[in-house]
């Protein structure tokens, strides 16, 4: 099977059948670098609008923007093998196939951030993914180890959903509510959880405040772990997870009210409020809400007997449509795990469903969506910019440096320390 990039191309030349959800993704990211636009380019969070103050992209000399896939794929090697142990590229699940061939490690965030941590030797590590990944690399990484983001503008629009200000706000007004004092049980108001998918401020803020970080794979165990603690729960940034995560644990989605951050309350009343367990944010992937009850069908109809797997990140109705639901680890092990030639409908991005499915070609594996549509922030890594920050770490440049401070970066590391202390 073709990677997503190569697909992309032949449905904008017309050589493919198909439907792509913005032909631009067949150009290069460095269009986009200096666009004033306000959101993130081609892809499923194209419409969403980057913060004021959000880390954006110089423009790629040149050289890179009009050097051939092949060329720079040469480059990336020879880079690679001129920089040899002092350097480790990590890819994402959800990055294109040109960048993934040179990782020497794949997985999802929270897997990669270790991964580095198991390279003794690496100066650099090269976080093909997007900023909050980076950001927690640098959280676990040695003091001489510099991470870098190939292209500054790799946000993340559902991490972009909840700021620290906007965070901090609702606090202040939970506290104003509800007091600080714990209950006859010991148990405080409210815990915030954060998702790993976001920023490192907001680990920060939940390390301060008794709160804790969780990923797709943990989060029934932080709840139970925040729920052992408080009486409720502030859950940010994705409203999804949180929602089918205490949704499965028996919480009744009538006490899950949403927070908006732009309303008094959350645009809640004080008594929905007060009787909350998790208090959700008003954030989505927009990757992920893509997917819908309808194609569940369809796929049905199409292919009966097939196994519908979809990412917590969709909303609740698609969830509890789908035959399972998890993480993006989940997803891998169950297709894995198959003994007999099956057939897989899954809802998460896209290049990591075509990854699956060539490696598994006993399997049919395809995407719920069928609209080639990948996430727009993790396209901003082109193998362009791969190349660039390499070969400049070649000549002793480090570009692209993320680094979180260490007034950040102590509390945050002390909410994922709780996180992998949490046990079920
Ligand atoms: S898939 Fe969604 S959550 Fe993941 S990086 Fe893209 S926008 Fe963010």
């Amino acid at each position: 099977m073709s990677s997503v990039d190569t697909t992309i191309q032949l449905i904008r030349t017309g050589q493919a059948d198909g439907a792509t959800c913005a032909p631009e993704l067949a150009d290069g990211p460095w269009i986009f670098d200096s666009s004033p636009l306000p959101s993130y380019g081609p892809g499923a969070s194209m419409g969403d609008v980057i913060p004021t103050g959000s880390p954006r992209q110089g423009q790629l000399p040149t050289e890179y923007q009009r050097a051939s896939n092949d060329e720079l794929h040469v480059r990336i090697r020879a880079a690679k093998a001129t920089l040899g142990d002092r350097a480790v590229i990590l890819g994402h699940f959800y990055q294109r196939d040109e960048v993934v061939q040179h990782a020497d490690f794949l997985g999802d965030s929270f897997q990669l951030a270790r991964a580095a941590q198991t390279a003794p030797n690496a100066e650099a590590i090269i976080f093909c993914g997007v900023h909050f990944m980076a950001e927690t690399a640098d959280i676990l990484a040695r003091d001489d180890q510099a991470v870098i983001l190939p292209n500054l503008a790799a946000g993340c629009s559902m991490a972009d959903m909840a700021d620290i200000d906007s965070v901090t706000a609702c606090w202040e007004q939970l506290e104003a509510l509800y007091g600080t004092e714990p209950d006859a049980e010991g148990r405080v108001p409210v815990i915030p959880v954060t998702y790993m998918n976001s920023s490192a401020a907001l680990k920060g803020f939940c390390g301060d405040h008794g709160g804790i970080v969780c990923t797709s794979s943990n989060a029934a165990t932080v709840l139970e772990w925040a729920f052992q603690r408080g009486q409720r729960v502030l859950f940010f940034p994705d409203q999804h997870l949180g929602r089918n995560t205490a949704k499965a644990m028996g919480v009744p989605v009538e006490l899950m009210p949403m927070w908006n951050p732009r309303k008094p309350l959350g645009g809640n009343t004080a008594d929905d409020l007060d009787a909350s367990k998790v208090i959700l944010w008003h954030g989505f992937c927009s990757v992920h809400k893509r997917f819908t009850v309808d194609q569940i069908d369809r796929a049905r109809a199409e292919f009966p007997g097939v196994r519908v797997i979809v990412h917590p990140e969709c909303p609740m109705p698609v969830v509890d449509a789908a035959d399972e639901y998890g993480s993006t680890d989940y997803i891998q092990k169950a297709v894995a795990a198959a003994t007999e030639p099956s057939t897989f409908a899954i809802g998460t991005e896209i290049n990591m469903v075509n990854r699956l499915a060539a490696e598994y070609p006993q399997h049919r594996i395809f995407c719920l969506d069928d609209v080639v549509c990948p996430c727009s922030t993790m396209y901003r890594i082109h193998p362009g910019y791969l190349a660039w920050v390499l070969e400049a770490l070649v000549r002793g440049e480090v570009l692209n440096q993320i680094t979180v401070p260490q007034d950040v970066a102590v509390p945050a590391r002390i909410a994922l320390e709780r996180m992998l202390a949490a046990r079920p």
